[in-house]
């Protein structure tokens, strides 16, 4: 896709206002973006008329050619229609706990895997998990949690062959009770197909259980299908989000455009891998970005120019020349580098930079809630420790970790990646080093 929005570029020269023909010279493109992307063909269309309208006499801002400011609508819009700026991927599992949480989906979405990345994910936020084996319709499925779980030390509650899934179900939750879990995830039997045993089923469960979240479990990687199962389901058991899973393919994430659009459920997360840590909060920007496969400079200005504040960047830039950085530098950057999206995604944006340039620590650092313990850690020092991280020894990381309510083996992971970023900047700053010959080419 790359190519094909250069080509609007070049081809597109500047006036003062959007005309009817920019426009549609760049929406057509867009609508096979979205297309490529598996985005449902009518969905693609609604989306491009609704995006038409806004465009068409708006105003061409200072700096952008027409062809960039249609493309600015378009990623203003869509990040829009998958859910907003913010997003709405939490959760929610107030009120008495155990909460439950039912995973539906086809055969093969990756049901089984995502209640153990859930369960994973949920612990580190502090919840008592309980996974629910409730597939009886796969001799092996049982199996397959129970492994998981023990990987994880997470219980999974199953019965023997044979049982009933609807009270499987209804039991699991008594042992929850019993053995104090918080949150309890119900892994439900798919097929191959939507068919009636399986929707009556799962019907079962909800109507006797009553789950404060049904999540849709759907994989990225069947494109336009998704969304007519994604209907299915919404209209037997009113799903309240979805999963999209297998995201760490080729699939650019179309389905979740489309699926958002003809049912109205929000995507929650995504899973990036078969490992059971492989499962992200969903954020729109990311995934508009992504659908679009917009790997050129102008967003990266604009959400750079969104997100530094100046002043903050003038007074780094002066310690940075200088070879200083601190703790509380870090932290700063940290915030500011969440604020623009994954560190991957900005990297990618500039020309000739590559992914070696974040560390998998780095990017992992910046996801979902990590940066809270990275302010917590960093909050509970003193002052003195923030300007002289080098002075953090073993009583004091304690005092920390315990200060912050994190352990000591996460505060020596920041401080580590701390002094990565340090020596990177002092590589930069003193001009030598394979940072500073990068620094210099850009
Ligand atoms: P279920 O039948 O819906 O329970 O699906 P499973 O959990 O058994 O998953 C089916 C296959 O998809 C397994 O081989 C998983 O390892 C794989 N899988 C699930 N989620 C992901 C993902 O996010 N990425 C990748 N690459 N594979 C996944
Ligand atoms: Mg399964």
């Amino acid at each position: 896709l790359s190519k094909r929005l250069e080509g609007i570029f070049n081809n597109l020269g500047g006036q003062g206002r959007l005309t009817e023909e920019d426009v549609n010279a760049a929406l057509r493109e867009v609508r096979l973006a979205l297309i490529e992307a598996d985005v449902n063909l009518k969905v693609a269309r609604q989306f491009v008329d609704r995006v038409k309208e806004k465009a068409i006499g708006a105003d061409v801002m200072g700096s952008l050619s027409p062809a960039q400011q249609v493309l600015s609508i378009v990623n203003e819009e869509l990040v829009e229609v998958l859910g907003g700026v913010e997003g709405d991927n939490k959760l929610n599992l107030g009120g008495t706990p155990p909460q439950i949480i039912m995973l539906v989906g086809l055969q093969g979405s990756g049901k089984t895997t995502t209640a153990a990345k859930l369960a994973n994910y949920l612990r580190k936020q502090g919840q008592r998990p309980l996974l629910v084996a409730a597939d009886m319709y796969r001799p092996a499925a049982v199996n397959q949690l129970k492994s998981l779980g023990r990987q994880l030390t997470i219980p999974v509650y199953s019965e023997a062959a044979g049982a009933d899934p609807v009270e499987i179900c209804v039991n699991s939750l008594d042992y929850a009770r019993e053995q104090a879990n918080t949150v309890v995830i119900l892994d439900t039997a798919g097929r191959l197909n939507i068919d009636e045993r399986m929707m009556n089923e799962v019907i079962n469960i909800r109507d006797r259980l009553h789950p404060r979240e049904v999540l849709l479990v759907a994989d990225a990687m069947t494109g336009q299908e998704a969304v007519h199962v994604a209907s299915d389901f919404n209209q037997a058991v009113s799903l309240t989000g979805m999963i999209l899973t297998k995201m760490d393919g080729d699939a650019r994430g179309g389905a979740a455009l489309s699926i958002r659009t003809v049912t109205g459920v929000p995507v929650k997360f995504m899973g990036v891998g078969e490992k059971t840590d492989a499962l992200e909060p969903f954020y729109p920007d990311r995934l508009a970005s992504r659908i679009l496969g917009m790997g050129d400079v102008l967003s990266l200005i604009e959400r750079a120019q969104e997100s530094i504040d100046q002043e903050e960047a003038l007074k780094a830039q002066q310690k940075l020349q200088q070879g200083k950085f601190d703790l509380e530098d870090f932290l700063n950057a940290m915030r500011q580098l969440k604020r623009m999206g994954p560190l991957r995604n900005v990297m990618e944006m500039l020309p000739g930079f590559n992914k070696l340039a974040a560390t998998p620590e780095m990017e992992e650092a910046l996801e979902g809630d990590q940066l809270k313990y990275v302010e917590a850690m960093i909050l509970s020092m003193t002052l003195e420790e923030r300007r002289s991280p080098d002075i953090i020894n073993g009583s004091r990381r304690k005092r920390i970790a315990r200060g912050s309510g994190t352990t000591v083996q996460e505060l020596n992971q920041l401080l580590e990646q701390f002094n990565e970023m340090r020596t990177m900047i002092r590589q930069m700053s003193s001009g030598k080093g394979p940072w500073a010959q990068m620094a210099r080419q850009y």
